[in-house]
């Protein structure tokens, strides 16, 4: 039987759809859920919720204790884009929030995390397409060397401490329930928002910019399906590459085209398009396919039939 999750950034993106699966699969009691403030609805009402501030260790040992919590997946973070705004808070809450996990693993209160990582921790001297998992990294942005710092530290604390921690480097993702919190592919959720709300679109990357992108339930499956592989299977302790699909802005507006005709694309890039350019295009996870059998079942063109079907249903 599954025992007792904790997940720290409850409301964000990820964290409610994560949130929701995880109830669904395991049940609404076992999956607490926490935030520094309230989320959508429907999060809410769906289980237990705590107000908890990941920085606070000692706050989050006492939930921990209160709910007897086996397993924490941390979400909270500050996102690619806002970090560039507030540098030493991005810092702060990014490494912090980490190392308060990983001590609670290391003082065996808790026995497993998962704690994502980004394809921001690449850099501009990264060979850009079919990222490998082992290259050089050089990330130019707070968040990225927040995520590498954090990389770094996950496999040291496996390493030193047996700490058994979990992470994939996530892609862009897309999705319709939560709205994304500050990143630099946020452009690829409001395009389809825009769409079907003015008919047009106000872009802040230039149309051939190519990232690695992911649709969200392909995200929720990669996380509880490497959470859920036996320890020994997983050769990764820092993070996996994680691949699906990887388009630009004129990509995804052809695909939204064929269902709205008249759509229109404006661009005007701004301090996101040197983000976007130093990141990779394209990514090689075969080590998530071998060691977890990771496959992804979203492309561009269902991921559009999704996010608009739904959209217009909500
Ligand atoms: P998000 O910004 O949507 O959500 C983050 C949540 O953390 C928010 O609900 C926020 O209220 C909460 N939070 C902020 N400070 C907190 C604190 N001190 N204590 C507790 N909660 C706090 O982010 P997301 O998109 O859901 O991302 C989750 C994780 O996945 C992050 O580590 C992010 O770096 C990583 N990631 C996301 C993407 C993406 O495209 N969304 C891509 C790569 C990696």
């Amino acid at each position: 039987m599954q025992k007792p999750i904790l997940i720290l950034g409850a409301c964000g993106q990820i964290g409610t759809e994560l949130t929701m699966e995880l109830r669904s699969k395991y049940g609404a009691e076992t999956v607490i859920a926490s935030d520094i403030r309230e989320g959508a609805g429907t999060l809410m009402q769906s289980g237990p919720f705590e107000i908890l501030d990941a920085t606070n260790y000692q706050a989050i040992e006492d939930v921990v204790m209160h709910y007897e919590i086996d397993e924490v997946y941390l979400m909270a973070a500050m996102l690619s884009a806002t970090a560039e705004k507030f540098p030493m808070r991005a810092w702060n809450l990014n490494m912090n929030s980490l190392f308060n996990v990983l001590n609670l693993a290391k003082e065996k209160k808790i026995s497993k995390i998962f704690w994502p990582s980004s394809i921001a921790v690449f850099g501009p001297n990264t060979p850009k397409d079919n990222t490998a998992q082992n290259v050089i990294m050089e990330p130019s942005t707070v968040y990225g060397i927040s995520k590498q710092a954090g990389e770094r530290w996950c496999e040291y604390y496996f390493n030193k401490f047996g700490v058994d921690v979990r992470s994939v480097r996530y892609p862009g993702l897309i999705s319709w329930k939560t709205k994304p919190g500050g990143g630099t592919t946020d452009y690829a959720v409001e395009i389809y928002h825009e769409a079907l709300e003015k008919g047009e679109y106000t872009c802040f990357l230039a149309k051939d910019t190519k990232l690695p992108m992911m649709y969200m339930d392909d995200a929720i499956r990669a996380t509880i399906s490497l959470m859920e592989s036996p320890a020994e299977n997983l050769n990764i302790r820092s993070s996996y590459n994680l691949g699906s699909m990887s388009f630009g802005p004129e990509d995804i507006t052809k695909s939204i085209q064929s269902h709205i005709p008249d759509f229109k694309v404006i661009y005007e890039p701004d301090f996101r398009q040197q983000i976007a350019d130093s990141w990779p295009s394209s990514i090689d996870d075969s080590a998530a396919q071998n060691d977890w059998n990771w496959k992804p079942r979203f492309d561009l063109d269902s991921t559009t039939k999704e996010m608009l079907e739904n959209l217009r249903k909500h």
